[in-house]
């Protein structure tokens, strides 16, 4: 298994200092699966190449571990001393871990400066094919050359293997270009060669934290790193997304305000918050989510109302945060006013344990903002993770919007919204919640009745 990375940028021996490896010498590392060699088959002003050889000894790995454990030859044969894996992944650590952290004790600004950079695997196993490939790297700015190899030249029928030599090319920190590898190539290949807990856990958020979150494919990547461990996987998100500012579109703000104006008429989100209200109030509860909870319009409610002595407010967008903590003053509240109200920052697309043990949940104007996978995430988040006693949930009733004048037909009342539902799409909606997690529902019309386009809002209360 052989990493080459390559660069022409002058003085291309530069690269020599990054790795923090002389381009004159052979060195040698002894890692727990074998030996790493670094060596430079080429090394001069234009251009310098450093290679990465691993060694691995597959019959020591074997030695002295239980014998009847597993299908024996298939631990002394098989594709590991061959192909980049996990081991390149450790390797990479070990031997050029200064280097990944971003460390150049001799030139110190070079670790930070992005070089035109190469780097070809000898040989990756991709399950997931050329186009996976791709989907991975490109998303990174890098460019992929991929040759594919055959399972078998002597019969071309069978088709090709799973086996690539990659190169990616781009302009990058090496560190990046290294972090980037560590990551990916355990992902691709798809196998561990060791025990996937919380440590792996912490090292792809420490590794990942910067540009994973933005990474289309993350949920897969995070997936296949945590080699499938669903619990892990689903905390590795959920901090992800901590770190993740889901920006609002640009013209969120503007989209909030035609909404708004177009409502204003009947002052539409002061009766949905005091429907919303009124439902929680009855429904005896004493701790309350605000799932989706915006700029903290119902907090505002909630908070002079007593009988909620936990309030907490949930959003992904930071923005919409700070705006809830401003409007709400929540540094100049009195202690004992301040504790019962806290925001926080999550999706709610994800399991999120601090969610669990509520007894009621408001989610306002939240659904028709998600796609449909987005939303049957959500589904199970609140209705079997976090499992309020009561869930009411406010969505626009669609059939509505032929009484706005201002706004065209066909057209949504937001720019963000993924869908605006019927009446009878929202009950069929509920209808499927209730049978899949055991609540039952009750309708509320929120804002002025037409006799046949019902209410402007339409409300759920959940209750089990
Ligand atoms: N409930 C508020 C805000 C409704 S706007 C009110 O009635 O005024 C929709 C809100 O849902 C936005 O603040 C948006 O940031 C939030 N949101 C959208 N997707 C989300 C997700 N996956 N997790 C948490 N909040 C989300």
């Amino acid at each position: 298994m052989l990493l080459s990375i390559t660069t022409e940028h002058p003085p291309a021996t530069d690269l020599g200092y990054l790795l923090h490896k002389h381009p004159g010498r052979l060195q040698t590392f002894d890692l727990s699966f074998g030996k790493a060699h670094v060596f430079y088959p080429e090394a001069d002003e234009n251009r310098c190449t450093a290679c990465l050889l691993l060694d691995i000894d597959p019959v020591g790995m074997v030695r002295g571990k239980n014998r009847s454990q597993g299908d024996l030859l298939a631990r002394y044969v098989n594709d590991r001393p061959y192909v980049a894996s996990s081991f390149l992944s450790v390797a990479i650590s070990q031997v050029l871990g200064a280097a990944m952290s971003g460390r150049c004790k001799d030139r110190p600004e070079l670790a930070d400066t992005p070089l035109p950079l190469a780097a070809r695997i000898d040989v990756l196993p991709v399950r997931g094919g050329e186009r996976f490939l791709r989907q991975l790297f490109e998303p990174l700015g890098y460019t992929v050359e991929a040759e594919a190899y055959p399972l078998d030249e002597k019969f071309p029928a069978w088709g090709n293997s799973p086996y690539f030599s990659v190169t990616i090319r781009g302009v990058t920190t090496l560190s990046q270009l290294l972090t980037h590898l560590y990551v990916l190539v355990p992902v691709f290949d798809n196998e561990k060669h060791y025990f996937v807990g919380e440590a792996e856990l912490e090292k792809l958020l420490a590794k990942g934290g910067g540009w994973l979150t933005a990474h289309p494919e993350k949920d897969q990547i995070t997936r296949r790193y945590l080699k499938h461990r669903y619990g892990l996987y689903r905390e590795a998100l959920s901090r992800l997304i901590e770190v993740e500012e889901l920006q609002a579109p640009p013209d969120e703000q503007t989209a909030s305000a035609e909404e708004e104006t177009l409502e204003r008429s009947v002052s539409l989100n002061d009766q949905r918050h005091g429907a919303v209200l009124a439902a929680l109030k009855a429904s005896g509860a004493r701790s309350v989510l605000d799932l989706g909870c915006g700029e903290g319009k119902l907090l505002r409610q909630l908070l002079p109302e007593n009988q909620f002595e936990q309030i907490v407010g949930v959003d992904v967008s930071i923005r919409s945060l700070e705006m809830a903590q401003k409007r709400l003053k929540l540094d100049r509240l009195p202690p004992r006013q301040a504790e019962r109200l806290k925001l926080l920052h999550g999706s709610l697309i994800y399991r999120d344990r601090r969610l669990e043990g509520f007894d009621a949940a408001a989610v306002v104007e939240v659904i028709e903002h998600l796609d449909p996978p987005r939303l049957t995430a959500l589904e199970r988040a609140v209705f079997e993770f976090a499992r309020p006693k009561i869930v009411v949930v406010t969505t626009p009733n669609q059939e509505y919007n032929v009484m706005w004048e201002s706004l065209p037909a066909g057209q949504f009342r937001h720019a963000d919204h993924r869908f605006e539902w019927t009446r009878a799409q929202f009950q069929a909606w509920a209808g499927r919640i209730c049978q899949a997690f055991g609540y039952t529902v009750r309708y509320l019309p929120v804002g002025p009745e037409d006799e046949k386009v019902g209410s402007p809002t339409q409300m759920g209360v959940f209750e089990f």
